[in-house]
């Protein structure tokens, strides 16, 4: 992957996903734990059988509608409030990046996980890749 050409958008702040989880009412708990565990189970069903028997078959589907409605639960008006992912001063808006990524480059969006051979030469330090703080 090539380093990121346009202006970083990524916030300072990560997304932390138990404090959204803290944040959100019994019912939204229920409706996005119940969409993780079909989506997850789905998952492991095609995992295992791909597409080749019929539970595997019904996985594929399955899975792409647990997506669906995983996505509306966690985003949909009665699901995680913006703010929690977002942050926007004047017009401009930036992305809380899940910390599950770990350490990451705020400027590139580089992280250990990513294969990019552009960025392979280390951190500069917790937020800035070698590569970007090179400029
Ligand atoms: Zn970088």
């Amino acid at each position: 992957m090539a380093k990121a050409k346009t202006k970083a958008n990524i916030s300072a702040t990560t997304f932390d996903g138990a404090e959204a989880w803290r944040s959100l009412d019994p019912e939204a708990q229920a409706r996005i734990g119940a969409a993780a565990l079909e989506k997850m189970v789905a998952k492991a069903i095609f995992e295992v059988e791909f597409s080749a028997t019929a539970a595997g078959r019904a996985a594929v589907v399955a899975l792409e509608m647990a997506d669906n409605l995983l996505h509306v639960a966690v985003l949909g008006k009665d699901g995680l409030d913006d703010r929690l992912w977002t942050d926007v001063v004047g017009r401009r808006v930036t992305y809380r990046v899940p910390s599950v990524l770990g350490i990451f480059c705020h400027s590139c969006g580089y992280s250990d996980a990513d294969d990019c051979e552009d960025t392979s030469g280390g951190w500069a330090s917790d937020t800035l890749c070698a590569a970007c703080a090179q400029g």
